[in-house]
């Protein structure tokens, strides 16, 4: 099928240009016209630098992986989706066959096919064809820009849920990303008291403290360890979150945990960083990472849809189709201000 398609020709070279995709609709398959997509950190990664670590674009490539749309055609075993359904989609589609996938870790499984990460095209383009397993119906009062979010709200809640969070507990999210903001509300969602975000712009910070009993910490001006240990009485944090993934994100993860506590890596360092053994080993501390997510769409769409999260206000900045190169150019020097850049289709 041709189509026209937003394609990474290669390193920071953009077209909208016509494509071919074969895509052959299979019996648990559906045809999805594509309505919203959202521009993640990776894209734009991939538009400027052309690699994430071992992902290397060598052919052009769709862009995109976060995406909402409605079901225009279903396969003939297809029975949990009907025409005219408005769904997001799961980007990575592992080998049912593969032994992570067997063994309940499909995300991990070495040939799944994820979205825009090279070779697999992405989504930024009118139709796309996908499982039926990884297409998730949205609520009636979910939108479709919303449901565009529901890929990076996965990844928050995979790691609110590697955490094991209990009631109350006292969380730090490291960077006022758009990973960290909704990694931020999946903390509360799963039950943290109050949650501690770091960033150095004041217009996120003051976004983030908008959206529940989230406390802006700027490090630029106040120092995290000494806010923390105010609010906690000396002791530390429950769990702390690393949306930055920076050398010197780790030591303060570490040193924002209380005795006992746990820290979750979440964002990708661009080369290995160092690691304080013994500053860990001293509070016993629980490492845990997260590689994207497993099966979160269902408990997303489930805290969406009653509106115990509300992930309208990090939608700041909204492009046509037709201006999607524009809509890179704009998140690959946002400002202060924006979170999330999506592309309608409409
Ligand atoms: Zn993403």
């Amino acid at each position: 099928m041709t189509m026209q398609a937003l394609v990474l020709e290669k390193t920071r070279t953009l077209s909208l240009r016509d494509i071919v995709i074969d895509e052959r609709l299979g019996a648990r398959d559906v045809r999805v016209r594509i309505h919203t997509v959202g521009v993640c950190g990776s894209d734009v990664h991939y538009y400027q630098h052309g690699a994430i670590g071992p992902f290397v674009v060598r052919e052009p490539m769709v862009l995109g992986h976060e995406a909402a749309g409605v079901v225009e055609e279903v396969g003939s075993g297809v029975t949990t989706l009907k025409v005219g359904d408005r769904v997001c989609m799961e980007p990575g589609v592992p080998d049912p066959h593969g032994r992570a996938t067997r063994l309940g870790l499909y995300n991990l499984d070495p040939a799944i096919r994820f979205w825009a990460t090279p070779p697999v095209h992405g989504c930024l383009r009118p139709y796309v064809v996908h499982p039926e397993a990884f297409t998730f119906r949205l609520p009636d009062n979910v939108s479709f820009g919303e449901g565009a979010m529901v890929e990076p709200f996965a990844v928050g809640l995979h790691a609110a849920s590697k955490a094991r969070i209990k009631p109350g507990d006292v969380a730090v999210v490291l960077g006022a990303g758009p990973i960290g903001m909704l990694t931020a509300l999946a903390a509360l969602a799963g039950g943290c008291g109050r949650v501690f975000i770091t960033d150095v712009k004041a217009p996120k910070l003051a976004l983030a403290a908008s959206l529940g009993p989230i406390t802006p910490v700027n490090v630029l001006e106040a120092s995290l360890a000494q806010e923390v240990s105010r609010a906690t009485g000396g002791w530390g944090a429950d769990v702390v979150f690393d949306a930055v993934g920076l050398p010197g994100s780790c030591a303060e993860a570490i040193g924002a945990a209380r005795p006992g506590g746990c820290i979750v890596m979440i964002g990708m360092p661009g080369a290995p960083v160092p690691f304080d053994v013994v500053a860990a080993q001293v509070k016993e501390l629980r490492i845990e990472t997260i590689f994207r997510y497993a099966h979160v769409f269902p408990r997303a769409l489930s805290l969406m849809e009653g509106r115990r999260v509300d992930l309208r206000p990090l939608i700041t900045d909204r492009f046509a189709f037709a201006d999607s190169i524009a809509a890179f150019d704009f998140a690959s020097a946002m400002k202060p201000m924006s979170v999330k850049v999506q592309i309608e289709l409409g």
